[in-house]
């Protein structure tokens, strides 16, 4: 037999091949050239080989695969631009013979007259599960580490290799839609319920079970390549298609706002794929693929939300020589509200933290937060009881500052106050050991004043979560004048530790995420001011590909908090700093009106109680004469909000505030749901063109304000034709961002 880098093969003596795909360097098996080149042979090896009767496809790892690899997505991407540059006229037959690859191989392996049958040991995603639904059988482990899914519409492009065409001919058609417009992930419970796997077997008996249905006599042929085939929705032209398809595409068209063109091509491949045999709809499928790649959406989710993030993940931003660490102890000082939720992210990922507040019942009270959602978790099946417990077990409250003396890293979230701050660093520093890390979680006070308070300023940084602190997938890393790299490097190993995406920033008033989505807030007032109306705003915002209305966005975080950002700006900077109609409308609704946001139940919105539902204030279209809707120019609306972010971005990367112009585009998607469709803030930019940007930054600029000025780095790279990402981007991953 031939000898295999990424597989293994043995054959059993009934004549059953399996299959271990198992890649030599890598933590995860995925798809590349190589793979996608071994399996073509292993087929015809195997349907060459009368012994082999059956065939068990699994994986060596404790995960199945993560589907395509990035090698192998920036590679179509760059054949995209070099066959367009080369010829124009047969690039796009090019590009449609190369995203049909994958897809042909999987037709080849259901088709080869053999019985397949996919053992699915973990997860199991996009590529890999389409390659499961090519065989002909189907077995997972019932284990919670196994999930099924094709979440390739998260960042921009959509099942590729026959997913849109199987997945429909085995469950019904709006499941699978639900399933593929979402990406979500599948248990192997509902996977059977879906009819998307035929079995569940306990992990150890997964093989066995594979093996047994080829025994019992599984028959090498698709349901679909069967004569009379019906699919389980039933056909499109039918009572039952039409209760569904007009209603499918008003739905996607509610919740993408047109933004995500993946997940209508999702739509499409579905209804016309079930209207023609098979292998028709499998040509359709990789003729709206071809068309995807090339949209620029695909082209910047996959830079941003596949790459970049990867990217971040791993440590782009570590400094060099510094060795690993492995935190065994964290304090955290301040167990309310953020400081609760940050030591039940770090006891979940497995560090012993000690909880300090003043006294001891707000101590518990901080733990007690981390028992309600493993209590929550263990109720709806996510965790278990064991595992629950010891999570809590890792998690000591105390009120004594001593308990920190063999902390290696400790995070203070006491009040917003210069002088509590300044009061809890002396304290906490009485005690911990010289080598420590003091991390603030200050959401606003710039970091180079707290440190004046250490005696170690080199050990202290900023590391700024955002709430809900468990949800929230972003943290932002401050780094004061004097913060060292080996501060920096403990920060990240605490933040990957944590599972969560770090960006790093220099010190700034506000930071980057708050100095953006402040900029989307205060745009909504100067809208509100004008005369626009409410639910116009809102909904203009929502169109442009913003999950949260500004509105409601502020509701969220407190009206009367922004009340005191806006006196806190006029207190360090004058008067001038901030827009005197902002202040008097802040005011007005927290001081003359009462509404504080959410949290009282009034803000921009009104929230009834349950079963009411938020709509909002009446009364907040009285404050400004209101203007003749008809004549408002929503496209105008739209781009007043990406562009007021977009420019604020802009202006950090001017201040050698962000750096790197992937944790700008990151830090708005994570920090604030920035219009995803578009790869971030500066992507925006990139894809429209500088020159173009800048153009309509000053038509904006003339109608609404000085808040569109461009600064003068935009200027200068629409005069020169520059990128971010061409004029900022780091050499490490240069190959990566050019083919993208
Ligand atoms: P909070 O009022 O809920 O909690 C502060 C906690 O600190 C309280 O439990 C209080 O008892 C404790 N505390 C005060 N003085 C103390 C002392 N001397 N010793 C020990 N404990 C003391 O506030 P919060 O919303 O959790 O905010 C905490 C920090 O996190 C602030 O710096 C805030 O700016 C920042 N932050 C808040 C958010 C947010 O959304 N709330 C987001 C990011 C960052």
């Amino acid at each position: 037999m031939t000898d295999y880098r990424n597989f293994k093969i043995d054959t059993d003596k009934d004549g059953i091949a399996l299959i271990t795909w198992d890649m030599p360097d890598k933590s995860m098996n995925v798809f590349n050239e190589e793979v996608l080149v071994e399996l073509d042979k292993i087929v015809d090896q195997l349907v060459a080989d009368d012994a082999v009767k059956g065939v068990v496809f699994t994986s060596g790892k404790s995960s199945f695969s993560g589907g395509a690899d990035l090698t192998m997505i920036t590679g179509m991407f760059s054949t995209v631009k070099a066959e367009t540059a080369r010829n124009p006229d047969t690039a796009q037959q090019v590009i449609f013979d190369l995203v049909g690859k994958m897809s042909w191989l999987w037709r080849k392996i259901e088709t080869c007259g053999k019985p397949w049958v996919s053992a699915i040991n973990g997860t199991c995603m996009g590529g890999a599960f389409e390659l499961s639904l090519a065989c002909h059988g189907r077995v997972a482990a019932d284990a919670p580490s196994v999930k099924m899914a094709l979440p390739e519409v998260k960042v921009g492009i959509f099942p590729g290799a026959g997913g849109t065409q199987r997945v429909p001919r085995l469950t019904n058609a709006q499941d699978a839609l639900q399933m593929m417009t979402t990406g979500q992930n599948l248990d192997p419970k509902r996977a059977k319920a879906m009819g998307l796997i035929h079995e569940v077997a306990e992990p150890k008996k997964l093989i066995p079970t594979a093996k047994a249905m080829i025994k019992n006599g599984l028959k090498p042929v698709q349901p679909w390549d069967e004569k009379g085939f019906k699919a389980p929705g039933g056909p499109v032209w039918s009572a039952q298609g039409a209760q569904l398809w007009p209603a499918a595409s008003a739905i996607l068209r509610r919740e993408t706002q047109g933004n995500y063109p993946a997940a209508a091509a999702i739509l499409k491949c579905v209804f016309e794929g079930l209207q023609v045999p098979f292998e028709t709809g499998l040509k359709i499928e990789q003729r709206y693929f071809t068309h995807i790649l090339q949209t620029p959406q695909a082209r910047a989710m996959i830079r941003s939300l596949f790459i970049s993030l990867q990217e971040l993940n791993k440590g782009a931003r570590r400094p060099e020589g510094i060795k690993p660490v492995k935190l065994k102890k964290v304090g955290v000082v301040g167990a309310g509200f953020m400081g609760a939720g940050i030591a039940y992210v770090t006891a979940k990922a497995g560090i012993p933290v000690v909880l300090i507040d003043k006294d001891m019942d707000a101590a518990n009270k901080g733990k007690a937060h981390s028992e309600s959602i493993v209590q929550k978790g263990v109720q709806r099946g996510k965790t278990t009881k064991e595992a629950g417990e010891k999570l809590l077990s890792l998690i000591t409250p105390s009120s004594d500052y001593a308990d920190l003396s063999d902390a290696d890293l400790v995070i203070e979230a006491v009040f917003e106050d210069r002088e509590v701050k300044k009061t809890v660093t002396e304290a906490i520093e009485a005690h911990i050991k010289p080598s420590a890390i003091f991390a603030s979680n200050t959401s606003t006070l710039p970091i180079t004043g707290l440190a004046k308070n250490s005696r170690r300023p080199k050990n202290f940084i900023g590391i700024h979560f955002f709430s809900p602190v468990d949800k929230m997938m972003l943290t932002e890393i401050i780094l004061g004048r004097k913060t060292s790299d080996k501060a920096l490097a403990v920060a990240l190993d605490y933040v990957a530790a944590i599972k969560k995406t770090p960006i790093v920033v220099n010190d700034t008033r506000g930071f980057f995420v708050n100095r953006c989505v402040l900029r989307y807030m205060n745009e909504s007032y100067n809208m509100l001011i004008e005369g626009v109306p409410p639910a116009m705003i809102e909904n203009s915002a929502k169109m442009a590909g913003m999950p949260v209305g500004p509105l409601s966005l502020n509701d969220e975080v407190a009206i009367d908090l922004s009340l005191k950002i806006i006196r806190a700006a006029i207190a360090d900077m004058g008067e001038k700093a901030v827009d005197p109609r902002h202040l008097e409308l802040v005011e007005r609704m927290v001081e003359t009106e009462g509404r504080l946001g959410r949290k009282n139940g009034k803000g921009f919105y009104d929230y009834p109680a349950k079963p009411g539902k938020k709509h909002l204030w009446p009364e907040l279209k009285t404050l400004y004469d209101q203007q003749d809707a008809s004549k408002i120019d929503v496209q105008e609306l739209k781009n007043r909000f990406l562009a007021t972010i977009a420019l604020e971005a802009a202006r950090t990367m001017e201040e050698g505030i962000v750096t790197d112009p992937r944790e700008a585009d990151i830090g708005t998607i994570l920090g604030f749901g920035f219009a995803p469709h578009t790869g971030g803030a500066l992507s925006y930019i990139d894809e429209m063109g500088a020159a173009e940007f800048v153009a309509m930054c000053k038509s904006l600029q003339r109608k609404y304000g000085k808040q569109f000025k461009a600064p003068k780095l935009l200027v200068e790279m629409a005069e020169k034709g520059e990128t971010f990402y061409g004029r900022f981007g780091s050499s490490e991953s240069a190959a990566t961002r050019a083919a993208a």
